[in-house]
């Protein structure tokens, strides 16, 4: 078992990451109530299990809906609506269970009923085990683009259990490596052993190898952690974190969310800001071998010019004329910077051997 703790301005919490450690759900007497909040998939798989190693009788389950679709303000309500009806006081406690979209609901309803009451994240799936679990940022779709509607929270504490991915379909697994190999390229300039690291273990990671597996997700915590304690509130380097996701969301939300996977996104986005940013072929090819190994199609898609650029001016991130991405220096070091228009059209130009209309 191991043990990170992140050090947020005003709370900080550890992230305990295992096999069978579930049994580390302890010391929740003070709570008036608890709420397990899960969906209808993984609630039925793991409900038991995790009241089981809670060891309290009064507890409360809220199942949603399976779906980045539900990931919306009529879920919350629901919620809000239940919490309510049951009682539930500053003193109640959220405990979520499942992938990203109900980590990001939980932490957002955990954030706002009453002005704030405590949570802990029990994610279910690799991208919300290495990603959305941790650092703070919950939320919830708007009708007019992902995420729009949230604000920072951070747990009391992340138990991150690798039994769960025994069940998760395997492209889940894939899409969730897609957030992995980002977090290696981070630190790519500096210092490459994560990278080799996922290479030289691909097979082993594939078959869930208990060990390397739980070195892997401590690795990738690790990224975050330092990222998060040094820019909380992304104001400065946690924008590294977004490497490969302008092109990501421009794609997911040209296909619709769940077409490609979100990992398979942000591998295509990399690869695109790798040619933006001018790094030569024998680099990106490097790269994009490791996508290759575990399973994600990093190919980039040429788009229509005006289309593409309309729908990145749609993504928050983004202001006026200029398009944010995140690009490599000549060290392959990150940094943010804003495109221009043509630029940006000239790199799409050159992945058109892959095109859309
Ligand atoms: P998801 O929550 O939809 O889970 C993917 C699928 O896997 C779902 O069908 C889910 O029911 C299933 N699943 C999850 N765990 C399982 C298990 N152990 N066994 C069987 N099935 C399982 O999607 P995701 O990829 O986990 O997360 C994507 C979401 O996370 C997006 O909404 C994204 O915006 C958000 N996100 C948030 C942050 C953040 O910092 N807050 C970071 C990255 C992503």
């Amino acid at each position: 078992m191991k043990c990170l703790e992140i050090n947020g301005k005003y709370r900080s919490y550890p992230i305990i990451i295992g096999k069978g450690i579930l049994n580390n759900l302890q010391n929740l007497e003070k709570y008036d109530k608890i709420l397990i909040l899960s969906n209808d998939r993984i609630g039925k798989l793991y409900f038991d299990k995790v009241i089981q190693s809670i060891g309290r009788e009064d507890v409360f389950v809220f199942f949603i809906s399976d779906g980045e679709k539900y990931k919306n303000f009529n879920t919350v309500n629901e919620i809000y609506d239940y919490m309510v009806t049951k009682n539930f006081s500053r003193k109640s406690l959220i405990i979520t269970l499942g992938g990203g979209v109900v980590c990001d609901i939980g932490g957002f309803v955990a954030g706002t009923y009453m002005r704030g009451i405590d949570f802990i994240q029990i994610p279910t799936s690799l991208l919300a085990q290495v990603d959305a679990s941790i650092g703070g940022k919950t939320a919830v779709n708007h009708k007019s683009g992902k995420n729009l509607i949230g604000l920072f929270n951070q747990p009391i504490l992340v138990l991150i259990d690798i039994e769960f991915l025994e069940t998760l379909p395997k492209e889940e697994f894939f899409s969730g490596m897609g957030e992995v190999i980002k977090h290696s390229l981070i630190l790519y300039g500096k210092d490459k052993s994560y990278f080799n690291f996922l290479r030289d273990n691909c097979e082993q990671l594939l078959k869930l190898d208990e060990e390397k597996l739980i070195e892997m997700i401590e690795k990738s915590c690790f990224v975050k952690k330092k990222i998060v304690e040094k820019d909380e509130f992304e104001e400065n380097e946690r924008v590294f974190l977004n490497l490969g996701h302008t092109y990501a969301h421009i794609i997911e939300k040209s296909f619709g969310y769940g077409l490609i996977s979100h990992g398979e996104a942000v591998s295509k986005g990399i690869i695109f800001e790798l040619a933006m940013s001018g790094v030569k072929k024998r680099e990106i090819d490097k790269i994009r071998s490791l996508f290759h190994l575990f399973h994600l199609n990093c190919e980039p898609i040429s788009f229509c010019g005006n289309s593409f650029i309309e729908t990145a001016k749609c993504d928050k991130k983004n202001s006026f004329e200029n398009i944010n991405f995140i690009l490599f220096d000549e060290n392959m070091n990150l940094r943010k910077e804003a495109v221009g228009i043509e630029e940006i059209l000239r790199v799409n130009e050159s992945f058109c051997d892959r095109y859309i209309k």
